[in-house]
This record gives structure tokens, sequence and C-alpha cells, in this order.
């Protein structure tokens, strides 16, 4: 009887895992379709000097517009992506639409207005890589030092000797690179031994427990030290509030990124922000 107990048990839990597989496999060939449909659109949040309250770039982030209008954030849909490759094409064409619209705001306000583009560790270890970013940036006009790429520290740990090389590459030819999430990973500061890196984004978490944590503020502060003494640009993620900016500020970060600041917006609100008004309103 027990035997028999535990045998349904297994089998409400295969049939669960299988609708979850089956969940998986739809959304995959949902993911698909949503690109053959260029259901993908990108939003742009600002990166605002914290010095002079100006925009300096944007970061490229993607959505996927489903048939009813809903956006679907990227959490989402970038892991299944991964999984099934997609991200590849999902990649190419993400940095091949940023790249061509900042190419065109660059030359149509006159500004010297960066792009991040966001890639993810698969998209760094297809064999295509480096030549994609390179052909993208020639057909789009943009210069490759207006492009800053950002990776999250995991991508040194699946494969670090074809990443650190891919993403050398990149820097070689005039590419930024950042190191998102810095501070998440396991061993950030060896990370910076093995790469090369323009700039380190503070993980919103650190911004969020300024204050409340003193070891927080510690390791803020340190990793501001640490980017100056470096040469290295950094920026803080997730600023919400006024006291965080004015903490930041008092600490040196020299450039940060939150809702405060500025909220991902469409194309058509970056055409508004560049064509007059490039100060962000809230600072
Ligand atoms: P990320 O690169 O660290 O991007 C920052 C995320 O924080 C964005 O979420 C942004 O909307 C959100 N954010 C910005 N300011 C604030 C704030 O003040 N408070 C809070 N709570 N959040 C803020 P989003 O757009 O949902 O993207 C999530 C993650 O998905 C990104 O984290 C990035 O790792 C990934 N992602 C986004 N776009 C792409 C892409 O084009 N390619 C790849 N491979 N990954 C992407
Ligand atoms: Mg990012
Ligand atoms: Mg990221
Ligand atoms: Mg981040």
């Amino acid at each position: 009887r027990a035997k028999g107990q535990g045998g349904g048990h297994v089998e409400v839990y295969a049939a669960h895992m299988h609708a979850q597989v089956v969940g998986r496999l739809e959304l995959q060939t949902e993911l698909r379709q949503a690109l053959a449909d260029r259901a993908f659109v990108l939003e742009y949040q600002p990166v605002v000097s914290l010095e002079t309250s100006r925009v300096t770039a944007v970061e490229a982030l993607v959505r996927w517009r489903r048939e009813d209008g809903t956006l679907v954030p990227p959490e989402e849909f970038i892991g299944p992506a991964e999984e099934s490759g997609l991200i590849v094409p999902l990649g190419e064409w993400i940095l091949r639409e940023a790249c061509q619209k900042v190419a065109v705001w660059r030359a149509t306000s006159g500004l010297d207005i960066g792009l991040s583009v966001n890639v993810s560790v698969k998209q760094v270890l297809s064999s295509g890589f480096v030549q994609s970013v390179e052909d993208v940036l020639a057909e789009s006009g943009l210069g490759a030092e207006a492009l800053t790429v950002e990776v999250d520290e995991e991508i040194l740990l699946e494969n670090p000797v074809v990443a650190v090389d891919r993403l050398t590459k990149l820097r070689e030819m005039g590419v930024r690179l950042a190191i998102d999430d810095f501070g998440m990973g396991h061993a950030s500061l060896s990370h910076l031994r093995r790469l090369r890196v323009d700039e380190l984004k503070i993980d919103p978490s650190f911004v969020r427990d300024l204050d409340s944590d003193d070891t927080v503020t510690l390791l803020t502060r340190t990793i501001i030290r640490l980017g100056q003494d470096l040469g290295v640009q950094v920026v803080a993620e997730g600023i919400e509030q006024p006291w965080q900016l004015r903490r930041l500020r008092e600490m040196g970060c020299a450039f940060g990124q939150g809702f405060l600041v500025g909220r991902p917006m469409a194309a058509e609100g970056v055409e508004a922000l560049v064509g007059g008004e490039t100060s962000a309103t809230a600072l």
C-alpha cells in the first residue's frame, strides 16, 4: 500500500515534469516564431553622469511584445533562448537594431552618446561572435568606441579561455567592455586579472542597502576606489531614491543608472531626449 502511494507520488511528479518540459518546448517554439515575426523590441535606459547630470549613454534592454501587446521582461525568455541556442540570432538582432538606432541618434543630435548592449555567455562562445560585432559596426557606421559590451561575471567561469580571447579581440577593435552586476559573482576581483575591462557596473543590491548596512557601504566605496585606481569607469545601477543618489555622489561615483535618473524607454523616448533636453530631470 505504501509502495502504491509512493508510486502515485512519482507519477504525479513525472506528469509535472512532463508539463514543464512541454511548456519549455512551447516557449522555445514561440520565441523562434517571435524572432521571425519581429516581435522583439528594445527599450533604452539612460546612463547619466553624476557630475554633470547629462545622459552619456543608453543601455539596450530587450522585451518580447506578445500579440496582446504585453511586454514580456527578459528574465522570462533569455534563459530559454540560451538553452535553445536562439540567443545567437536574437543577440545579433539586438546588437544590429541598437547600433543602427544609436548611430542615427549620434548623427542627428551631434551628441557623443554611447551604447551598452548585454551579451550572454552562449553568444560570446558562439563561433561567429567577433565577426558579427565587426559586421554590425561596419553596417551601422557606429564607431567601436561608442559601443560597450556588458557581460556577467559568470562568463569567465564556463569557458574562460575562449571567452577572454573573444572579449579581448573586441577590445582590440576598440569596443569597450563592462562587467555587469559587479560584486555578485564568485571571485569578482580575480576576474579583473584575467580580463581587462573599461567599466564596472555596481549591482543594484549594493545601492539598495547603502546606509542600512555598514559593510555594503564599505564595499561600495571600495568598488568606486578600485575603479578610480584601475582607471575603470564605475556605474551604480538601481538608483531609485534621492538619498542613494546623494550618497553615491559623495562617494565619488561618476555614473549612475536607475528609475530615479531615467527609466527604460522606447526608442521614441530617447529621440525626444537627445533631440532637446539631455539632462535627466530628476537630478
Ligand atoms: P541588467 O543588464 O543588469 O539590466 C538592468 C536591469 O535593471 C533592467 O531590467 C532594468 O530595467 C532594471 N532597472 C534599471 N533601473 C532600475 C531601478 O532603479 N530599480 C530596479 N528595481 N530595476 C532597475 P530588465 O530590462 O528586466 O533586464 C533584466 C536583465 O535581463 C538585464 O540585467 C540583463 O542581464 C538581461 N537582459 C536585458 N536585455 C538583454 C539583452 O538584450 N541581451 C541579453 N543577453 N540579456 C539582456
Ligand atoms: Mg546590463
Ligand atoms: Mg546583465
Ligand atoms: Mg546589472
